[in-house]
């Protein structure tokens, strides 16, 4: 075997250059989708029960700022206890190889096994590979876990990010208001070609054509928006 080579891990980082790649349109434009879908559907909710344009701004204004925030903290809460779980993995396999160095080698050595490396070979890889002892946790950890200890997922970048999303979906309903407009009309329009551009660009990263997936997306958010019309039409009156 080559021994120069042998300290040089190249340890296959599986859907990590997918998540660089696409990873962050896909949750990008979802949030976008989801400020736009429920803002709209409120907004047409409280049209639906005959309120005064004033009354529609600021019910929209209040959507955006509720939902943005209760996205942020939800995606921060996931994200957080998503990683102190990973963290408190990897500091239960730190812990082990500092325990059982042997049993782990073994461990590795038996990955590469069951990848078809012969045994004598596969043990030899792993004894050059876990002379490092953090570059060993990061095998381990990459291993058997899946993720890259160095790299983990920020709550804080997470909970910005899907903050920003939902409020730049959320706003483009509200545009035509804040711009002057007295009817729903142009909101609609808005709020139309914005699910049309969401579902198409969503395609982008599935199987499915731009414009199938923008037509439904335009269907879905269309049904919730004229379910929160009616609702409104209907309750409008007993308030
Ligand atoms: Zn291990």
């Amino acid at each position: 075997m080559d021994h120069e080579t042998g300290h040089q891990p190249r340890i296959p980082a599986a859907g990590h250059h997918r998540d660089v790649n696409g990873g962050w349109l896909r949750p990008a434009v979802f949030g976008a989708m989801d400020g736009l879908v429920s803002n709209f559907a409120l907004m047409t909710g409280v049209v639906g029960g005959a309120v005064s344009n004033s009354t529609v701004v600021l019910t929209g204004l209040a959507g955006l700022a509720a939902g943005a925030c209760s996205m942020a903290a939800g995606e921060y809460t996931s994200v957080a206890s998503q990683r102190e779980l990973v963290q408190a993995e990897i500091e239960a396999e730190r812990l082990e190889l500092r325990r059982n160095p042997h049993g782990e080698l073994a461990e590795l050595a038996q990955l590469y096994v069951e990848r078809g490396v012969d045994p004598g070979l596969a043990h030899e890889v792993a004894r050059q590979l876990s002379a490092d002892p953090e570059q060993t946790l990061e095998i381990h950890a990459r291993e058997e876990l899946g993720v890259d200890p160095n790299d983990l997922p920020s709550p804080w970048v997470a909970a910005a990010s899907s903050f920003v999303c939902f409020a730049v979906g959320a706003l483009l309903p509200l545009l035509p208001y804040l711009l002057g407009a007295t009817s729903l009309v142009p909101a609609l329009l808005v709020a139309a070609v914005g699910l049309f551009t969401c579902g198409a660009v969503v395609a982008r990263v599935t199987a499915r054509t731009w414009w199938y997936s923008g037509v439904r997306q335009l269907l879905l958010g269309g049904a919730a928006a004229g379910v929160t019309y009616l609702l409104g039409a209907l309750i409008g009156g007993q308030v």
